[in-house]
């Protein structure tokens, strides 16, 4: 079923497991994500960013996912991910989401303090939730979101944040990039716990591709309760079409399409169970 976002993520806050979070681009990715978690008993975060806008409908990809999620037996959330601009947030409140992630980060604190407030006092009303991110992630090999600057996250301004703009979850930069990891993944878990034990609302990772399982387990106990997964479930769509392509050179769209989601399957299930830290 549809499920409030800000529901499902306290219920992983209390019992301590994370939400998979999977950028989705069209039904092939929508479909593998939701047929995966409901295998797998779990509840799943479908995201859209906003850089797909201009090639997704995204009235008529919010109708798809709501239908779909009627049909499930878990709970399924619709997640703006990375907005810039207030009109993509106002356009996804209004055509169902359940959450928007506003992201302000790379504006000064007290500007991302009163952008990200205008936007919690809008969403709040029509009963949808919303992160936020203060610090900023790098990016790394083989991704798709815009360039950060890196900027670890600051416990106290964490604090200041969450207070001011009455967040509903919190993205928290303590080294992860966006993409998979040009070297080794320096990830600050002394950094997270600080930031926990500063801010109550769950925390959020973004750039979960190619992070160490033990590092994503000992995350999770440290209070990440959703983390976002893009760039590996690309790369293993890609790389499939890349040998398929190799081997085969005729081939129907519809054949393709169906192979592709079935290439994305194990890297979907692998997420959704090391999440569900069980
Ligand atoms: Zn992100």
């Amino acid at each position: 079923m549809l499920a409030n976002t800000k529901d499902v993520l306290k219920q992983a806050q209390s019992q301590r497991y994370a939400v998979a979070a999977f950028n989705v681009y069209n039904l092939e990715t929508v479909q593998v994500a939701i047929q995966m978690a409901e295998k797998e008993e779990q509840p799943v975060i479908i995201a859209l960013g906003e850089r797909y806008f201009p090639t997704v409908d995204v009235e008529g990809f919010s109708a798809m996912v709501q239908r779909i999620a009627a049909k499930t037996s878990v709970p399924v959330c619709l997640h703006l991910d990375h907005a810039y601009e207030k009109e993509s947030i106002i356009r996804a409140i209004r055509s169902g989401f359940t959450s928007v992630m506003y992201d302000g980060s790379k504006y000064e604190l007290e500007q991302n303090i009163h952008y990200t407030k205008e936007i919690v006092d809008i969403a709040h009303m029509a009963g949808v939730s919303v992160e936020a991110e203060i610090g900023s992630l790098a990016r790394g090999a083989f991704s798709d979101e815009e360039e950060g600057n890196g900027t670890l996250t600051d416990p106290k301004l964490a604090k200041q944040f969450v207070a001011e703009t009455n967040v509903d979850f919190l993205a928290a930069a303590i080294g992860t990039v966006h993409g998979m990891y040009q070297g080794e993944p320096n990830i600050n878990l002394a950094l997270l716990e600080e930031i926990r034990n500063e801010v109550d609302v769950p925390l959020v990772l973004h750039g979960g591709s190619g992070t160490p399982d033990d590092i994503i387990k000992n995350s999770i106990k440290s209070g990440i309760c959703k983390i976002n997964i893009n760039t590996e479930v690309s790369m293993a769509a890609v790389s499939y079409l890349q040998n398929y392509f190799q081997e085969n050179k005729t081939t129907h769209l519809s054949t393709v399409m169906a192979n592709t989601q079935e290439a994305m399957e194990p890297v979907i299930t692998k997420f959704i169970r090391l999440f569900a830290n069980k």
